[in-house]
């Protein structure tokens, strides 16, 4: 039998390029030059997750057999005893992506061919159309279409009600303001008008981000059926996934939901039940390749689609991840990207490319993306308490983000 090639060093490099802070695992192996990288991005509390990784899963992983990525990720969330949190999942992820780059380059196949080979040439995804008024909304939505983007989420000022007139009662603390019940009428608003210069062609997504209580929600998604989004999503949080059922019997309105999501027992019911049409996982935040392969296997026998989480704080490797899920899983739906500045092409040398709406792999053995640690120790991650999830609604009162 030959001699495992096994797990010699783990490293986590944090780097912030742009707004978001970042981190990545590197996972060194007993042969040299063999190394993989992988996301384990929770940017609002990154040093916790840069210690869970150094302080607990390095000495427990060192000396492991690299190839053996389905034990070692069930081995590492049960070691722990309590499991299935964001700072956990997201340290085991940047191990799991990394092994599955390990793997992939000692095959020499792109991780999608490691999952079963492709099933398209490239991910359709979707960008991000904002604006003060609802006319910037259609301007800028306008504008990425002459870029060749075919699906856009609109969305009003942010996620929406923050501009609002609001009565605040006296000695009202500081805080991210809005109002649930103008988000409502004016997103409703904007999207009759952008649906109006756009035209049918052109695909639109919306994301409530929870912030309409769950009747509200049903009353959002019943209105704004007859535009004929391609999805509606996080229309509810995930503490009221209850009220899905009584959202799918209200509505035709399709339903994307999951970014919060890390624990099987939120995502198995709605896809059982087929109360929701795209599974939308943050990879990281979940665990990583491994529990994302097993969802996506999952979600295609109820006839879900999957459309992983994608913004800016998703690194740009866990965005490679996302690629290679994309490519191979038979029922794709859309990958949300947020177009990378210069730099971060720069500082992650292999980074996925769009043309024509469409994202490319650059077929490369493994992930076939890198870090420049070098240029990575110049942009530091800052230390500062993150304002935007300072959410209050206009009494006051603490909401969620
Ligand atoms: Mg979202």
């Amino acid at each position: 039998m030959t001699k495992p090639v096994t797990i010699q060093d783990i490293k986590v490099i944090l780097t912030q390029p742009g707004k978001s802070r970042l981190a990545i695992v590197k996972v060194y192996t007993s042969e040299a030059g063999l190394y993989g990288v992988g996301c384990a991005t929770f940017t609002q509390r990154i040093f916790a997750v840069e210690a869970a990784i150094e302080r607990h899963l390095k000495p427990f992983l060192l000396g492991r057999d690299v190839d053996r990525i389905q034990e070692i990720w069930n081995m590492s969330m049960a070691h722990g005893y309590w499991r299935n949190g964001p700072v956990l999942n997201n340290a085991i992820s940047g191990v799991d992506q990394a092994l599955w780059d390990i793997k992939g380059k000692r095959a020499g196949m792109p991780v999608y061919d490691l999952l079963g080979g492709k099933s398209r040439e490239a991910a359709n995804v979707y960008v991000h159309a904002d604006g003060r008024s609802k006319e910037e909304v259609a301007d800028n939505a306008r504008a990425y279409m002459e870029q060749g983007y075919r699906f856009i989420r609109v969305q009003l000022g942010g996620y929406g009600g923050k501009d609002s007139p609001m009565v605040k009662p006296k000695g009202a603390p500081a805080g991210a303001y809005f109002d649930p019940r103008d988000y409502a009428r004016r997103t409703l608003e904007m999207i009759a008008h952008v649906r109006d210069q756009v035209g049918e062609r052109v695909e639109l997504l919306h994301d409530i981000h929870e912030r309409l209580a769950p009747i509200q929600a049903v009353q959002f998604a019943k209105d704004v059926e007859r535009f004929k989004l391609f999805f509606l999503e996080d229309a509810l949080a995930p503490e009221d996934i209850g009220w899905f059922r009584i959202l799918r019997g209200q509505s035709a309105t399709p339903l994307a939901m999951g970014e919060l999501f890390n624990n099987p027992l939120e995502w198995q019911l709605l896809i059982q039940e087929r109360l929701i049409d795209f599974i939308r996982m943050h990879i990281s935040q979940m665990g990583g390749i491994t529990p994302a392969r097993d969802v996506a296997i999952f979600a295609n026998m109820y006839g879900i689609r999957t459309a992983w989480h994608g913004p800016s704080d998703t690194s740009p490797v866990g965005h490679a991840a996302n690629l290679h899920l994309d490519l191979w899983h038979p029922n794709f739906g859309v990958q949300e990207w947020y177009r990378p500045s210069e730099l971060d092409y720069e500082v992650f040398p292999g980074l996925p490319v769009v043309e024509d709406g469409y994202l490319y792999p650059n077929d490369m053995p493994g992930l076939g993306i890198d870090i420049d640690e070098d240029l990575a120790t110049k942009f530091p991650c800052q230390e500062f308490v993150e304002r935007w999830t300072q959410t209050r609604l206009p009494d006051g009162s603490p909401a969620r983000p």
